[in-house]
């Protein structure tokens, strides 16, 4: 596809202003620019028309089935949208006095309390832009912590093998020391390995629960207890908090901080590197360690981002949360866990679940036998599934299982849509049986086939020269 800029015709314009009603004035030489901008010019159609086609390279939820594990693709309502749209969030100035930005932080003060109710915390900062910066706030307020207590020898952050990759980063990122500890063999946390890591030296541990391989660890009440008698303190990392929200709460399993993606759960669309918020909570004895907008909350403070962080991201959230209801929440969370769990039922027949267990919002597919009984490899499937007109499952993640396929369907999500699913499923095991070749170059309908993934990771071309 050209670029906007190649289709430029110089002349060419759309723009009917209307007339301009102020005087004009030229501007000081030294802040005039001595060439003209480069800019396309073109017609309206055109601009339509390129924009469109962007679209139709682009497949989001609104375009079909989305079971990427770990990253909660579900139907964000159309509503949460038109609140975040509303002029007086929209278009409020962050330096806006109190007077005129009540409902604002109305806003945030109902999210904040809704939020903490789910969690199970006692406060919560919503200036985290995303996940990862929500983890790194979390635990540099376990590193406040023990540094106000002049507990100087906590320099290990002890994090178990089958974690996102964002929690041994945040952990160093902080300064910390990473110990990873191996899952047991049911994929959970060995508690073995667990009391052998733990020391005077521990700062905490951070946790997903349930866990990236969709199983919630019954031993959680005994892991956070086995933390706190070392002196450490527990992260939860509650990016994703589909399954649990309304059911159980971290606070209740024990954690002291959390972070929870809004922009995975709580209704704010994701996946383009748009705006998020990663709301830090915390237990009563580290919310002096917040972080706080001196102009926002009128108090003193460090802070981790500008004002209240991406407050639309909030608006959303809390619509989400009021359209729901107490009920609706909870609803929400048992259908993921039932769609995932029937999912997995009905692919069950075919490929084989990593953990063969009642799972949680999403399951982990172990290809490996596959692969060598067939040469089809994890890839092959996920990108077979394109030419199916489904999105993939998250590849080779978590790192615990070889030939992993992640797929978490969402609450959003029809019996239908997960029947049609399990029969691509059931087909493509067909074929790789039969007809295998074709697969190792799939897909064969999309825009894009296969990428060299790690040339556009590591020398990226995102900008072109102009001339
Ligand atoms: C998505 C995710 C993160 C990171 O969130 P970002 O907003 O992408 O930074 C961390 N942990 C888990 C378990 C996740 O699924």
């Amino acid at each position: 596809m050209k670029l906007i800029f190649d289709k430029s015709v110089p002349g060419r314009s759309l723009s009917i202003l209307p007339p301009c009603d102020v005087e004009e004035t030229a501007l000081p030489k030294e802040y005039a620019r001595t060439k003209a901008p480069i800019l396309p010019e073109l017609s309206e159609t055109d601009v339509s028309r390129h924009y469109t086609e962007l679209c139709h390279h682009v497949y989001g939820v609104n375009c079909g089935f989305y079971p990427l594990g770990s990253c909660t693709m579900k139907y964000n309502p159309r509503i949460d949208e038109e609140m975040a749209q509303l002029p007086g969030f929209a278009n409020v100035h962050p330096l806006a006095p109190a007077y005129a930005s009540k409902g604002c932080r109305e806003v945030l003060d109902r999210a904040k309390t809704m939020l903490c109710a789910i969690s199970g915390m006692d406060d919560m900062t919503f200036q985290p832009a995303a996940g990862a910066h929500g983890e790194f706030t979390g635990v540099l307020l376990i590193k406040k912590y023990h540094d106000s207590r002049r507990d100087t020898k906590r320099t290990k952050i002890i994090v178990p093998d089958s974690a996102h990759g964002t929690n041994p980063a945040t952990a160093a990122m902080c300064g910390f020391q990473v110990v990873n500890i191996a899952s047991a063999p049911n994929g959970c946390v060995d508690l073995n390995a667990l009391k052998l890591a733990l020391g005077d030296d521990t700062a905490g541990l951070m946790l997903t629960n349930p866990n990236t391989v969709g199983i919630f660890d019954e031993n959680i009440l005994e892991i956070t207890k086995l933390v706190h008698n070392a002196g450490g303190l527990c992260y939860y990392d509650g990016a994703n908090l589909n399954a649990v929200m309304g059911v159980v709460r971290p606070g209740d399993m024990g954690f002291d901080c959390i972070h929870m993606n809004l922009h995975k759960t709580f209704a704010t669309p994701h996946g383009g590197g748009g705006p998020g918020a990663g709301a830090v909570g915390c237990k009563e004895f580290l919310k002096e360690f917040l972080p706080h907008s001196a102009l926002m909350d009128g108090v003193e403070g460090s802070q981790v981002r500008s004002f209240a962080g991406n407050f639309l991201v909030v608006v959303r959230a809390l619509t989400y949360l009021l359209t729901l209801g107490r009920e609706g929440v909870r609803e929400a969370a048992v259908n993921a866990v039932l769609n995932a769990n029937y999912l997995q039922k009905r692919i069950k027949g075919s490929f084989k679940p990593a953990y063969d267990r009642i799972c949680m919002h999403e399951f982990v597919l172990d290809l490996s036998e596959f692969k060598k009984e067939t040469g089809v490899s994890a890839l092959d499937i996920a990108k077979s599934l394109i030419d199916r007109g489904m999105h993939p499952p998250t590849m080779y993640f978590p790192l615990i299982v070889h030939e992993a396929l992640m797929l978490e369907p969402t609450e959003t999500e029809s019996k239908e849509t997960l029947d049609m699913a399990a029969e691509v499923f059931h087909d493509l095991y067909k074929q790789a049986h039969t007809e295998p070749e074709p697969m190792h170059s799939a897909p064969h309908n999309a825009y894009i086939g296969r990428p060299d993934e790690v040339r556009a990771a590591r020398t990226p071309v995102l900008q072109k020269k102009l001339s």
